[in-house]
C-alpha cells in the first residue's frame, strides 16, 4: 500500500508498531507494552546483556572452567546414578578429551537419546567436578551423519520478562534488524559530531556480533560499537535529568533573602571560626537562596568537613525570612545529632523548633504535625517521617537533606513538593559526607549543582590503619585493654551484611558480652539502633564524659558521633562494608590531639577484591581518592546505595567504563538543548522508554 509506505518513510522504524512483526498478537504485545516495547526501534534498543559463542565447537582439553562453550563427541557410557540425587551421567569422548554431562532431571526419551555410540553436540557451561570437567544439564543434539552448521553469530542473551522467552527475543529483534535494511534509524546525536561507530552499524553488531568478533572487548563494553550507544544512552540520562530540573525551576521558590545580622550573630557565637571552604559553600548557597527559583545544590564534604554549619547558615536564611526548614537525615542517631547541635546554636535566637521521627508517636506525634501545619514551628528536625504524606507544612522554604546517597531522587523531590503549593517549589540543600567521585555525579547528579568542602577545620589528626586477621583478634582485645588502662577510649564496631536491626543487635550484644568477659575491669556500653532514643543518648552521654572506656556498635555510629577522646577504633569483618561506609565510621577517630587508631580486624580467607579494598584504606584518608577506588572496586550501584531506584540502570552504559566519555556527553547535551531541541524527546523516550523514571516527579 503506497500511502503505508510512504508513512513509514517518513515516520521511521520508530513508529511502527511491534504488531507488524510476525508472531505479534494482541496478547504479546501488550506483555511488549508493558516492559516498555512498543514500536520495532524499541526491540533495536533492547540491548543483549552478553553473548554466547556457539559460532564454533571447543575441543574438549582446551575447555576454560566457567566459559560456555559447543563442544562435540562421541558417548562413549551413559548411566543412571544413584548418588545423594538421582542422576543420569554420560561420558563423552572428542579426540582430545573426556568430559561428564550430568542430568538431575531427566526423561526416558533423554534416556534413551544418549546411547553409547551416539554423537552429540552440547551447549554449556564447564565446570570442575569430581572426575574432571563437567556440564549440567548441557543443551545439546544427537548429530545424525549430516553437517550441522554452527551459529554465524555470537547468540546474544537478552534481558527478559515474565512471559517472554530469551528464544522469542531472539526472534522479535532479529525481526527488527531485518528491517532496517530497508528503514532507517533516526540519528540523534547533533550531525557534528565524530563518533566512535554509526548507529545503525552498532546496532546490527550488538545484537548479531560476528564470530570474529573482540569478546573481550564486549565483555568489558569497550567495543566502539557499544560506546557508541553507551554515548547516547548517557546523553539521554543527563537531558532527562535536565529536563527534570528545569521543570522544578519553572515552578518558582519563595526568594529568601542573606540576612547578614543574623548570620553574622551567629557565626561570631560560635567556638571557633568558619574555614574558608565553609565560608565560600555559605556564600554559594546565600546566593541561590535569595533568587525566586529552586536552588538544587549537592554539598559534598568529607567527614568531619563541618557541612553542619553550613546547613545552619542556610536554615538561618530562610527562618529569617519567615519560612520553615526541614532537616532531614537517614538515622535517628544523626537527627538526633542535629537536634543537640540546632538546639545549642539556635537558643538565642528564639527559632522554635520540632523533632518528627519514625518513632514520635500518640499525642507528641498530633502535637508535632499540628506545629508544623501551623507553622509555629520553624525548624523541623528528623528522619524519613518527614516524608510522610500526612506531614503538611505552612510555609516550607527550605529542606536539607543529609547524606543523600542513602535517599533516592524520588524521596529527594517529593519533599520539596510539600511547600505550599502557591509558593512553588522548597529550596533544597543536599549534603554527603561520602565524596562522589566526579564521573558518577555528573550522571547520577546533574540536575544538581555541587559545592566542595574541601578543608577540614583545624587540629585534626591523621588516623593510623592496620589491617590484622581475625586470627589475632586475642592480640587487638589486648591492645585495647592497655589503650583504654592509659585513659584513651576506644570503639569497636561489629558489622553484619544484613539490614536487620535486630540480627545486628543480637551480634553486637553477643560481642559486648565476650569482651565484657574478659575485659571485666573495663567499662563497656553498647548502643544500637534498637534502643530506645533516650537509651541511646544516655550510653553516649556516658561516652562522651569518659566514664565508658569502651563502647561497643553497630554501624549506627557511622555517622552522628562525636567524642574526641575516643582514639582507636575496631572495626570487625571490615569486608564486609563498603569503602565510603569504612571511610564514615573511621572518620569518628582522629578528632582529638591525640595520634589515632583503626584495626581492621578481617576475616580469613579474604577474597583479591577484598583484599585491594582494605588496602586502600590502610594507604589513605582523602575521601574522595577513597570514593574513586570504590567505584572502581564495587561499581556506582554500591557506591552511590541507589540500586534499588533503577536510578544507575543503564542499558548499555556502565561505570567506570564509559566514565571517560562523560566530558564528551556534557558537551553532546548542550548542543542539543542549544541547537536541536526537538531532539530531546525522542531521545529520552528511546532510552527510557515507557519507564520514564525521571519525568514523573
Ligand atoms: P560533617 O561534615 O561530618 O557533618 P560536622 O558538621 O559534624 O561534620 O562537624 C564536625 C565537628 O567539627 C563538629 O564538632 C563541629 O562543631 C566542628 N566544626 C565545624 N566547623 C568547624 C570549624 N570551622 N572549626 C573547628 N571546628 C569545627
Ligand atoms: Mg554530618
Amino acid at each position: 500500500m503506497p500511502y503505508g509506505l510512504s508513512n513509514i518513510m517518513i515516520d521511521g522504524i520508530a513508529n511502527i508498531s511491534v504488531q507488524e512483526l510476525r508472531g505479534v498478537g494482541p496478547k504479546l504485545a501488550s506483555t511488549l507494552a508493558d516492559y516498555g516495547v512498543r514500536h520495532v526501534e524499541d526491540l533495536l534498543f533492547h540491548l543483549p546483556l552478553r553473548y554466547q559463542d556457539r559460532t564454533r565447537v571447543t575441543p574438549i582439553a582446551t575447555a576454560r572452567e566457567g566459559a560456555d562453550v559447543v563442544i562435540e563427541g562421541e558417548v562413549r557410557a551413559a548411566d543412571v546414578v544413584f548418588g545423594r540425587r538421582r542422576s543420569l551421567v554420560a561420558r563423552i569422548q572428542d579426540g582430545s578429551g573426556t568430559l561428564t554431562l550430568r542430568f538431575f532431571h531427566f526423561s526416558a526419551a533423554q534416556k534413551n537419546n544418549l546411547q553409547t555410540g551416539s554423537r552429540l553436540r552440547c551447549f554449556g557451561q564447564v565446570r570442575r567436578g569430581g572426575s574432571g570437567l563437567e556440564m549440567y544439564h548441557p543443551e545439546y543434539r544427537v548429530l545424525q551423519d549430516e553437517d550441522v552448521a554452527v551459529e554465524e553469530a555470537l547468540t546474544p542473551i537478552y534481558p527478559t520478562t515474565a512471559g517472554i522467552g530469551q528464544n522469542q527475543w531472539r526472534k522479535l529483534c532479529k525481526q527488527a534488524l531485518d528491517r532496517l535494511h530497508r528503514e532507517q534509524v533516526d540519528e540523534l546525536l547533533p550531525p557534528s559530531g565524530k563518533y566512535p561507530y554509526e548507529l545503525t552499524k552498532a546496532l546490527q553488531y550488538l545484537h548479531t556480533p560476528p564470530p570474529d568478533a573482540a569478546q573481550e572487548l564486549l565483555r568489558e563494553g569497550k567495543h566502539p560499537a557499544q560506546l557508541r550507544l553507551a554515548l547516547e544512552e548517557l546523553v539521554a540520562h543527563n537531558l532527562s535529568l535536565h529536563r527534570l530540573r528545569e521543570r522544578q525551576q519553572e515552578e518558582g521558590a519563595p526568594a529568601l533573602p542573606l540576612n547578614k545580622e543574623a548570620l553574622g550573630a551567629f557565626l561570631a557565637s560560635l567556638p571557633f571560626t568558619p574555614t574558608n571552604a565553609q565560608r565560600h559553600v555559605l556564600q554559594e548557597i546565600a546566593i541561590d537562596l535569595a533568587k525566586p527559583v529552586p536552588m538544587m545544590r549537592l554539598v559534598q564534604g568529607d567527614v568531619g568537613s563541618g557541612k553542619t554549619l553550613v546547613a545552619a547558615g542556610a536554615a538561618l536564611q530562610a527562618i529569617s525570612s519567615g519560612y520553615q526548614v526541614a532537616i532531614m537525615a537517614p538515622t535517628e542517631i544523626l537527627a538526633e545529632q542535629h537536634w543537640r547541635n540546632f538546639c545549642q546554636w539556635f537558643e538565642p535566637f528564639n527559632i522554635t523548633m520540632e523533632w518528627l521521627s519514625g518513632r514520635t508517636k500518640g499525642n507528641k506525634r498530633l502535637t508535632a504535625l499540628g506545629r508544623i501545619a501551623s507553622g509555629d514551628a520553624s525548624l523541623v528536625i528528623g528522619t524519613h517521617a518527614l516524608f510522610q504524606d500526612n506531614v503538611a507544612f505552612a510555609c516550607l522554604g527550605l529542606v536539607v537533606v543529609d547524606e543523600q546517597h542513602r535517599f533516592g531522587v524520588h524521596q529527594r523531590l517529593a519533599l520539596t513538593k510539600k511547600a505550599a503549593p502557591q509558593q512553588g517549589r522548597a529550596h533544597q540543600l543536599v549534603m554527603t559526607a561520602t565524596p562522589i567521585p566526579r564521573t558518577l555525579s555528573m550522571v547520577a547528579y546533574a540536575d544538581l549543582d555541587c559545592s566542595i568542602i574541601d578543608e577540614l577545620p583545624p587540629g585534626r589528626s591523621p588516623v593510623t590503619t592496620a589491617l590484622i586477621d581475625s586470627s589475632r583478634r586475642e592480640d587487638v582485645v589486648a591492645r585495647v585493654a592497655a589503650a583504654c588502662s592509659e585513659g584513651r577510649q576506644a570503639y569497636w564496631v561489629c558489622t553484619l551484611i544484613e539490614e536487620s536491626d535486630v540480627l545486628q543487635a543480637q551480634a553486637a550484644e553477643a560481642t559486648a558480652a565476650e569482651l565484657r568477659a574478659g575485659l571485666p575491669h573495663l567499662a563497656i556500653g553498647l548502643i544500637h539502633g534498637r534502643l530506645k532514643p533516650l537509651e541511646k543518648a544516655a550510653i553516649m552521654a556516658a561516652f562522651k564524659s569518659g566514664e565508658l572506656a569502651l563502647l561497643v556498635a553497630t554501624t549506627v555510629i557511622e555517622v552522628g558521633v562525636d567524642v574526641p577522646n575516643a582514639s582507636l577504633m575496631i572495626i570487625e569483618n571490615p569486608e564486609r562494608l563498603g569503602l565510603a561506609q569504612l571511610h564514615q565510621l573511621r572518620g569518628r577517630v582522629g578528632r582529638g590531639l591525640q595520634a589515632s587508631h583503626c584495626v581492621l580486624l578481617y576475616q580469613t580467607p579474604l577474597s583479591a577484591n577484598g583484599k585491594q579494598r582494605l588496602s586502600v584504606m590502610r594507604e589513605s584518608s582523602d575521601g574522595f581518592y577513597i570514593a574513586e577506588k570504590d567505584l572502581e572496586l564495587r561499581g556506582p550501584g554500591e557506591v552511590l546505595g541507589t540500586r534499588q531506584t533503577g536510578l544507575m540502570e543503564f542499558r548499555i552504559a556502565s561505570l567506570p567504563a564509559h566514565s571517560h566519555l562523560l566530558d564528551e556527553v556534557q558537551f553532546i547535551a548542550n548542543a542539543i538543548r542549544e541547537s536541536y531541541p526537538e531532539r530531546t524527546d525522542p531521545l529520552i523516550h528511546r532510552w527510557t522508554g515507557s519507564g520514564q523514571q525521571f519525568a514523573k516527579v
